[in-house]
C-alpha cells in the first residue's frame, strides 16, 4: 500500500502575509495525522519562515529548485545544504516551467535530483511530454528518457526515496487536465520503465499527477491504480481546494 502523496507548488506567489494565512487555514482544516503525506513548495525567500511555522506539523516543506552544485561562486543560486539547513525535506527538480525557461536539460535535472538526495532532500522528479509529442505519440518515449537520464546516473535504489510526478506540460496551469485514463496510461509506463530495472521498487514508488488538478477532478484521477496522489500549482494557493484535494487523496 502506497501513502498517498499531495504537493503545492506555490511557484513565484506568496507574500509573508499571504502565506501565513494559507497556512493558518491548512493546519485548522487538515485532521492532526492525515493519511496522505503533504508538502507545500514555496519559494525559496519564504522557506525559513515556513519552516519555523509548519515546525511539529502534519505538513511538510519543499524546495522549487536547487544549484546544481554544491558551493561556492554561483551567484544567484541556492545549494541543497542550505535547503536542508532551513527546514526543507522535499525538493522539486525537472519541473516543466525549469526545463522550458530555463533551458534545464535531462542531465542537469539529473544532477539536481542527485545533488539534492545527496544532502539529505527527498527529490520529487518532474518528467512529462509537450503537446506537440504527445500529438507524435511520443510520450511514453519522452517520459522514459526523462526518467531514465535520471536512473542513469543516481541508480535505481535512488527510487526508493524519491517521488515521481507525471506532468504533462500541456495540461500545467492550462485547465486542461489529462484524462484518468490518459493519466493512468502514462503512470503505468513509467512504472514499468522502472520495472525493468526493479519491479520492487516499481511497486513500491509513488507516481503523482500534476495538471491543473483542481477540487472537483482531483478524485477520479487519484482513483487510478497507478495514481498515488498529485503536484499541484494553482489549486494548491487556495485553502479550501487544497484541502479538499488532500481530502481527495486520502480516500483514495
Ligand atoms: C505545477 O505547477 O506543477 C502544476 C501542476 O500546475 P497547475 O496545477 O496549476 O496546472
Amino acid at each position: 500500500m502506497r501513502r498517498p502523496f499531495v504537493a503545492g507548488n506555490w511557484k513565484m506567489h506568496g507574500s509573508r502575509a499571504d502565506n501565513a494565512q494559507l497556512i493558518e487555514a491548512l493546519l485548522l482544516g487538515l485532521p492532526n495525522q492525515p493519511v496522505a503525506e503533504i508538502v507545500v513548495c514555496p519559494p525559496f525567500v519564504y522557506l525559513w519562515e515556513l519552516s519555523r511555522l509548519l515546525k511539529s506539523s502534519s505538513i511538510a516543506l519543499g524546495a522549487q529548485s536547487v544549484c546544481a552544485e554544491s558551493l561556492g561562486a554561483f551567484t544567484g543560486e541556492v545549494c541543497a545544504s542550505m535547503l536542508k539547513d532551513v527546514g526543507c525535506h522535499y525538493l522539486i527538480v525537472g519541473h516543466s516551467e525549469r526545463r522550458a525557461i530555463y533551458k534545464e536539460d535531462d542531465s542537469l535535472v539529473a544532477r539536481k535530483f542527485f545533488i539534492g538526495q545527496s544532502h539529505g532532500l527527498i527529490p520529487i522528479l518532474c518528467v512529462g511530454e509537450t503537446l506537440d509529442e504527445r500529438e507524435k505519440d511520443q510520450t511514453n518515449a519522452v517520459v522514459a528518457r526523462q526518467l531514465n537520464a535520471v536512473l542513469d546516473l543516481a541508480g535505481i535504489a535512488a527510487l526508493s526515496n524519491a517521488i515521481i510526478a507525471y506532468e504533462p506540460v500541456w495540461a500545467i496551469g492550462t485547465g486542461k487536465n489529462a484524462s484518468p485514463a490518459q493519466a493512468q496510461d502514462v503512470h503505468a509506463h513509467i512504472r514499468s520503465v522502472v520495472a525493468a530495472r526493479d519491479a520492487k521498487i516499481a511497486a513500491a514508488v509513488r507516481i503523482v499527477y500534476g495538471g491543473s488538478v483542481k477540487a472537483a477532478n482531483a478524485r477520479e484521477i487519484f482513483s487510478m491504480p497507478d495514481v498515488d496522489g498529485g503536484l499541484i500549482g494553482g489549486a494548491s494557493l487556495k485553502a479550501d481546494e487544497f484541502l479538499k484535494i488532500c481530502a481527495a487523496a486520502q480516500s483514495h
